[in-house]
C-alpha cells in the first residue's frame, strides 16, 4: 500500500503546484494589498516575513507532502522546493551538477530469515554452538542495528547491584523478578555494549506473541561509509526462561554471535538541498558559516486516532522554515563577508544519513566551515526557559553560545541535559569531524513528538516568528564578524 501510493506522488505533486500558480494568479488580480506587502517582505534583508513562514509551513507540513519520509519521493519534493525557494532569493546552487539538489545512494537491508544466537569458547577452536535457535519462542530480537555483531559476554545480575559494562562486551542481564530492566538495557547500550541480551519479563511475554511474528527492520546506511552518522548501534534481544540456563553456564568471555541472514540493496536515495551564498572578504575565506536543517520526518506510519500521516510540523519543518527565512534575509541583504551554506538534509531520522553524505562530500572543505547552527524544533516554546528564549544544545561546549547571545541572541544552555539533543540532530554529524557545530531548539519534550500530531495545528506561529526574528540579528552579525568559535575543553566530541 505504501510503496504504490509513493509512486503516485510526484503527479499529486504536479497537481497541487499547477493549481497553486492558479490561485496565486488569482491573488495577484484581487489583492494587491497583500501581494505588495508580500513582496516588500521578500525583499527585506532587516524583517522577517511572516507570510513566509506560514507559506513554508504550510506546504512542508501539509498532508500532501505526506511526512516527508526519509529517503522518498515526498522527500525529494521537500528538497526541491527548498531549491526553488533558495533560487528567487538569489542563493546559489552548491548541489550536484549545477542544481541544489544532493543526491546520496543508501544501502537498505531486509532481515529475510530468523536471528541466531550462537557461541564460540575462545581458544579451543571449535565451531560456533547454539545457544537459541528458535526466533519467537526461544529469542526474540527487539531491535538489531547491524546483520551481526559479536563480543566477549559478560553477565550482570541485576539483582546482585550494579557492574560496569565492558565496551564492546555482549552483557547478558539478568533481569530481577518482576522488574523491567529497560532503563538497565538503555544504560548498558549507552555504556558501550555491542549488544544486551536480557532474560524475559513480565512485560515482554505479554508482547512475545505479536512481536514474535516480525522480524527485525534493519536501518539504512550510506553506500561506501561504514562510520553512523547519528546514534550508535544497539541491538537488544530477549531471551527465553528456557534457553537462561545455557548462557548462564557459559564462562565469561564466551565470544557470542548474533547473526540475522540478510539481502542488500542499494536502489534507494535521500536527498539534501544546498545553497551558498560566497562571502566578499578573502581573508574569511576559510571561516565559512553553514545553517542548516533536515527536511525529512517520519513519512506515513501507524496510525494514532485515524491519522497515519507524520506531519514533522515541528520536527523539522519548523527548523527548515527557519533556514529558509535566513536565507531570505541574507540575500536580499549586502552581501556578507564570510561565504553563508543553507543546508537541509535528507534522512535525519533514520541516523543522519544525508548530513553525513554532505560531510563526505561539502561544496567547500570541510575544514573551511568555521561553524555551523542547525535549528531543530521552534515551532513551540519550551516552558523549561524563561519566555522568549530557546536555547542552545551543548552549550557549555564551545565559545559559540555565548557570543551569539551577547550580540543579542536570546539563546540559553538546553535544559534537557539527560536527554543529550546535542548527539541526536545532524550538527552531531559534522562535530564528530571538528566543526564547532550546535543545534538552536525550543523543544519543551511536548507529547506530539514523532506523533502524527505534530502538525500545524499545535504550531505556536506568534513563538516560532519570534524565534526566528530573534536570531536574524544575531546571524547577520556572525557572517559578518571575524569570529571563528573554538570548543571548550573536552567540549569536542
Ligand atoms: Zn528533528
Amino acid at each position: 500500500m505504501r510503496k504504490q501510493l509513493a509512486a503516485f506522488s510526484f503527479l499529486y505533486f504536479l497537481v497541487i503546484s499547477t493549481f497553486a500558480q492558479q490561485v496565486s494568479e488569482l491573488a495577484k488580480a484581487t489583492t494587491p494589498a497583500i501581494a505588495t506587502s508580500r513582496a516588500a517582505a521578500l525583499r527585506s534583508p532587516a524583517k522577517v516575513c511572516g507570510a513566509c513562514i506560514r507559506a513554508h509551513m504550510e506546504f512542508l507540513a501539509s498532508d500532501a507532502l505526506r511526512g516527508r519520509g526519509s529517503a522518498t519521493p515526498d522527500e525529494l519534493i521537500a528538497a526541491t522546493y527548498v531549491g526553488s525557494e533558495l533560487r528567487q532569493y538569489g542563493i546559489d546552487p552548491a548541489g550536484d551538477d549545477g542544481g541544489y539538489i544532493q543526491r546520496a545512494q543508501l544501502l537498505t537491508r531486509v532481515v529475510n530469515g530468523p536471528p541466531q544466537l550462537t557461541f564460540t569458547i575462545p581458544g579451543n577452536g571449535t565451531p560456533s554452538r547454539e545457544i537459541a535457535r528458535k526466533h519467537g519462542s526461544e529469542i526474540l530480537v527487539l531491535h538489531m542495528s547491524q546483520s551481526e555483531v559479536s563480543g566477549p559476554l559478560q553477565k550482570i545480575d541485576l539483582a546482585a547491584g550494579e557492574q560496569k559494562v565492558k565496551p564492546g562486551a555482549i552483557v547478558f542481564l539478568k533481569a530481577k523478578e518482576g522488574k523491567n530492566p529497560r532503563a538497565t538495557m538503555i544504560a548498558a547500550i549507552q555504556a558501550g555494549a555491542a549488544a544486551v541480551l536480557v532474560s524475559e519479563y513480565p512485560s515482554i511475554r505479554e508482547r512475545w506473541q505479536e512481536t514474535s511474528r516480525q522480524l527485525p527492520q534493519l536501518p539504512s546506511q550510506l553506500k561506501g561509509t561504514a562510520e553512523a552518522g547519528l546514534g550508535e548501534g544497539y541491538n537488544l534481544v530477549v531471551v527465553s526462561q528456557s534457553s537462561v540456563p545455557a548462557l548462564e553456564h557459559l564462562p565469561e568471555g564466551t565470544t557470542i554471535h548474533l547473526a540475522a541472514p540478510t539481502t542488500t540493496s542499494d536502489n534507494s536515495y535521500t536527498w539534501n538541498a544546498i545553497g551558498i551564498l560566497r562571502g566578499t572578504d578573502p581573508t574569511l575565506q576559510h571561516a565559512a558559516v553553514l545553517l542548516s536543517a533536515h527536511l525529512d520526518h517520519l513519512g506515513i506510519g501507524e496510525p494514532v486516532k485515524g491519522d497515519n500521516i507524520y506531519n514533522g510540523a515541528d520536527d523539522d519543518a519548523s527548523g527548515t522554515t527557519a533556514v529558509l527565512e535566513l536565507a531570505r534575509a541574507l540575500g536580499a541583504g549586502q552581501r556578507p563577508r564570510r561565504t553563508v551554506i543553507f543546508a537541509l538534509f535528507g534522512s535525519e531520522e533514520t541516523g543522519g544519513l544525508g548530513s553525513s553524505y554532505f560531510r563526505e562530500h561539502p561544496p567547500i572543505p570541510l575544514k573551511d566551515i568555521a561553524a555551523n547552527l542547525e535549528f531543530e524544533m521552534i515551532g513551540r516554546p519550551d516552558p523549561a526557559l524563561k519566555p522568549n528564549t530557546v536555547w542552545l544544545s551543548g552549550w557549555e561546549r564551545s565559545n559559540l553560545g555565548p557570543v551569539l547571545a551577547s550580540h543579542g541572541a536570546r539563546l540559553a544552555g538546553d535544559p534537557h541535559s539527560d536527554q543529550n539533543f546535542f548527539a541526536r540532530s545532524d550538527n552531531y554529524v559534522l562535530a564528530k569531524k571538528g566543526v564547532v557545530a550546535q543545534t538552536v531548539s525550543s523543544f519543551g519534550l511536548h507529547s506530539d513528538y514523532h506523533q502524527p500530531s505534530d502538525d500545524l495545528a499545535h504550531i505556536d506561529f506568534k513563538h516560532m516568528t519570534w524565534a526566528i526574528e530573534s536570531l536574524l540579528r544575531p546571524v547577520q552579525w556572525l557572517v559578518n564578524s571575524d569570529f571563528k568559535p573554538k570548543w571548550n575543553k573536552n567540549g569536542k566530541p
